[in-house]
Order: C-alpha cells, then structure tokens, then sequence
C-alpha cells in the first residue's frame, strides 16, 4: 500500500497519537519526520525506575483494546509481536472509609441498578460510536443515516442536558454505586455533577471490553508503536522542541528549520494555539479556545513500600466522605481536596519483577486542580498529607513502610507534557459543546492538523488512537 508522494510532514510531539498519526502517514507514502522536546517517545507514556522497582508514571489502564488490533490491522503487523494484552479479571477494588468495599468484577456487571446504567450507556455507544468516535464533529450528519434508524432512539441522550450525576442518581438507589458511576467523570478530567450524561458511555466501555495491562508497562504501548513507525522509516528527532511557526517554516529551539507540506500537532491545542502556533490565529479565535474550563491535573506519589497489604488489588479506588465537595474544591476553590479520592494501583501484582520480594510498587493519585504555583514545601506537605490518609484509611498498614517516595504535582506535569496549567486533557468536558466539539481537528485556514488527547474525541488511549487515524483519513481524503 505504500507509495512516495514526494510530500513531507512534520509532527510535533512523539505521545501515542503522534506516532500513529506518522505511521499512519508514512503508509501513505509521506516522508514524516517526528520532533519531540523529551529524550525519549511515548509523551505521557512514562516510567521510572529505582532501587528495584518500577512505576508507570501515566495511563494504568487499557480499555477498547479492538482500537489497538485496528492500527496493528492498518500497519500489516500482528500485535503479538509487539505486545502481551492481559485482561482483568477484576478492573477496580473500591474502598469506602465506613468498611465498605465493592470489587469491579464479572458479578459486579450483573446487579440489576448497574445493569439498567450500562443499558443507557449502550445506546450512546451505538449511536456516537458510528457519529462521534469514528469521524470528525463535522461528519456528525453520519448518524442521521437510514441505516442508524434504530439508534436513532438514543439521540436524546446525546443531547441530553442532564449531568452524569443527575442521571447516575435517576437509574441507581445504592449510595455506594451512585458514587462509583460518578467517578466515570474523571477519566476525562470532569467533574460528575457537570459532565454531561453522554459520558456513561465510559462505564459500558469498559463492561463490555474489559479493562486490560499491558505486559511489562503501559510504555510498551508506546515503544511497539515507536518501533513500527521506525521500521516505516520514520525519523525521530528528540529532545527538538518546536519553538516557532511562520511562513510555513518550523524552527527549533536549536535553531533546526523545515518547511513540511503539513504540520501535525500532538501536544495540548491550547498550549500549541497560544506559543507555537500564535501567529496563525486571530485573536478571536485565541479567545474561544482559551475561554473553556481546564480538565484537573493530578498529584501523583510513588511509592516503593516495604511489606504487602494482600487486600489491594492491581487498581484500588478509596472513596472521599464527600464527593461534591472534592469537586468543589478541584473546578471552584482550585485548591487541592481536603478529603481526597485516592487511587492506587501496584503493577507488581501482574508483573512480578516491578517492585523487590516483599515489597510494592504503589502509584498513586489524586485529582487535582489545573494549577501550576504550587510551592515546594506545599507539594511536600500534601504528599505527607495523602501519606497519612492512606494510613488513616487502613490502606498502608502499620507493618509497611515506605522506602522510596516521589512526588509529581502539576507544574511538573505541565513542564514535561507543555500543558496549559498541567491539565491532563486540555479543555473539561463541563458541557455538551465543550464534550461534542473540542479543539477543531485542523485549522481553519492552513494545512495544520491536531492529534491527541487534547483534541477530538478526547483523552485517554484508545481515543488518541481514533483521533490519529480520523486525521490519517481525512488528510488522504484532502491530498486525493
Ligand atoms: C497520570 C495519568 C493517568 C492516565 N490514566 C489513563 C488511563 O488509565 N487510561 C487511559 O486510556 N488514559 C489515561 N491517561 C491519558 C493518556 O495518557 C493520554 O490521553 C494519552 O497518552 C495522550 O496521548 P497524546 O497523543 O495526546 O500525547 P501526549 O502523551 O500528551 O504527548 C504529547 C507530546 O508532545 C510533546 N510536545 C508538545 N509540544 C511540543 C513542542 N512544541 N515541541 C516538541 N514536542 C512537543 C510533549 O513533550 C509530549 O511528549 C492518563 C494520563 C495521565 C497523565
């Protein structure tokens, strides 16, 4: 299927949509070129590793792993010579400070309230899937097509202006659960009671797909793809930062120049519009992509601790006593919560070799607001803070104790990513307009296209992944 254009392609940013976007690319036969400002590719795809344990710094969770088979598919590669999928038999413990603890498991799915939630998520997925996830906001008029007639009956839940929360609390009594459903929220870094229902198409996701780990670190994620774009022939140029764009012409912070036949943009669209790309939009158009609220960033501790608490599962979730309040406190007040929802998960109980005998590698996080001028000593501080909940919560028991610990707040984040504030999804899905139409896909006026997390459908991998191909496509459509 390949053939040589004679055409080039520059794309800035070397996370999971960028680099699928330039194999993607390259299989159309452009000469494609990657410039990323970190040593190495993978973007939020990170890992760190001390003194015999190992940390994913990023994602912890693959869901929709047939989004993944399709690029393998597209590239002519069989995935098992990259990479080892392995699927949870439970996705998530959740813990609640009173004693309560469900686990996210097949039976789980089962309950009659969860069932009728995963139902409506259904309908969403049918109709946005064949709309929304698979095309550009300006294909929407595709799922008004005779042959979705029947899906059609869910075009009110698209549109509804209802929260997520509002919905979660119509379908399920439990106070357990309705808090659990709430949380579905953050996977695009949103709070529940301003998301919009359309969002309960996550929880029937990952239902229906299962919540998988890839073998060795979600990085491997990263490095498969890395490797399939360098055997394309690919070229990587890293820690080259893309400073300027003027007159077609792309200059690094070295002082490197290109003039690619198109620019491909991975990192935040907010970000990009405001430094690099400034020159290209009108200021009117710099307002309206800078005026939406920002997603929440996240405080991330990790942890290499000494003794096992077998209670843990892979991923855990420990509940705060006050949702409303966590929320409050991340999108109003800006501050970091008070009585955190703590996520924890420990790679070690997949991967043997991720933490010494005996001991646990914990990632942990907490949502946090997008909100760089944080002190040291307040970032110090939280962290003994969060430390101490989890001791609170019975979670590190007395007989563990920590031997390595690392903080990563959100200034970090935003200096190693280039976020807006450390947001971890550019814009919050705070609205029908701001979830259905996110930072445009490509630019108004010059062959500049946008890629990843940031941009259309929205964060998280399998997302990335559909934005690359959505842009692979529609850039073969226009140069056709
Ligand atoms: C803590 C955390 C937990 C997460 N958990 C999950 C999860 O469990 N499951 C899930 O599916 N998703 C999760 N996500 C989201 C997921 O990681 C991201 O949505 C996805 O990896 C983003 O990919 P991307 O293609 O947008 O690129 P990014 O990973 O954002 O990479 C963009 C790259 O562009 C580079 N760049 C930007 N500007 C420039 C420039 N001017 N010059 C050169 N380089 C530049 C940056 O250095 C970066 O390397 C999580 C994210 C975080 C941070």
């Amino acid at each position: 299927m390949k053939r040589n254009n004679n055409r080039t392609a520059i794309v800035v940013g070397a996370g999971l949509g960028g680099i699928a976007t330039a194999i993607g690319l390259r299989l159309q036969g452009y000469q494609v070129q990657i410039w990323d400002r970190n040593e190495k590719g993978g973007g939020k795809l990170q890992e760190w590793k001390k003194e015999g344990y190992r940390w994913d710094l990023g994602p912890s969770l693959l869901t929709m792993p047939e989004v993944l088979n399709d690029w393998f598919r597209l590239a002519d590669r069989r995935i098992e010579d990259y990479l080892t999928l392995v699927p949870l038999e439970n996705t998530c413990r959740y813990f609640w400070q009173d004693g309560k603890i469900i686990d996210e498991d097949d039976s789980f799915w089962k309950n009659p309230e969860v069932q009728s939630l995963l139902k409506y998520g259904e309908g969403i997925y049918q109709l946005s899937g064949k709309a929304y996830l698979n095309h550009p906001p300006s294909e929407f008029w595709r799922a008004f097509h005779w042959r979705n007639w029947k899906d059609l009956k869910h075009l009110p839940k698209l549109m509804s202006l209802l929260t997520l929360a509002q919905v979660v609390e119509k379908k399920i009594k439990d106070p357990y659960l309705r808090q659990l459903f709430c949380r579905y929220a953050t996977y695009n870094g949103s709070s529940p009671y301003l998301t919009p229902s359309t969002f309960l198409i996550i929880p029937y996701v990952e239902a229906h797909f299962g919540g998988w780990y890839v073998k060795g670190g979600m990085r491997k994620l990263a490095e498969a793809f890395e490797r399939i774009a360098m055997e394309e022939g690919v070229e990587f140029n890293y820690s080259q930062e893309a400073i300027r764009y003027e007159n077609k012409k792309i200059t690094s912070h070295q002082g490197i120049g290109a003039t690619p036949d198109l620019l491909i943009c991975n990192g935040e669209a907010i970000r990009t519009a405001n430094t690099l790309l400034k020159g290209c939009y009108t200021e009117k158009e710099k307002n309206t992509i800078n005026k939406p609220s920002l997603s929440s960033s996240g405080f991330i501790i990790l942890l290499g601790v000494r003794g096992e608490n077998k209670e843990l599962k892979h991923h855990n979730i420990s509940f705060t006593r006050n949702y409303p309040e966590e929320f409050k406190s991340i999108f109003e007040k800006k501050e970091l919560p008070h009585d955190p929802t703590i996520y924890i998960s420990i790679t070690k109980r997949e991967e043997g070799g991720d933490a010494p005998e005996g001991c646990e590698n914990w990632f942990v996080l907490v949502n946090a607001p997008a909100k760089t001028n944080f002190s040291e000593e307040e970032s110090e501080n939280y962290r003994e803070k969060v430390i101490q909940e989890l001791r609170n919560r019975k979670l590190l028991l007395p007989s563990q104790r920590i031997e390595i610990s690392r903080q990563i707040h959100a200034g970090e984040i935003a200096k190693r990513d280039l976020t807006t504030e450390g947001a971890l999804y550019g814009w919050a899905s705070h609205s029908i307009a701001t979830s259905l139409f996110r930072p445009a896909m490509k630019h108004p006026r010059e062959e500049i296209y946008f890629v990843g997390g940031s941009t259309h459908p929205g964060g998280g991998i399998p997302l990335v992944l559909l934005s690359a191909k959505m842009i692979c496509e529609k850039i073969l459509k226009n140069f056709s």
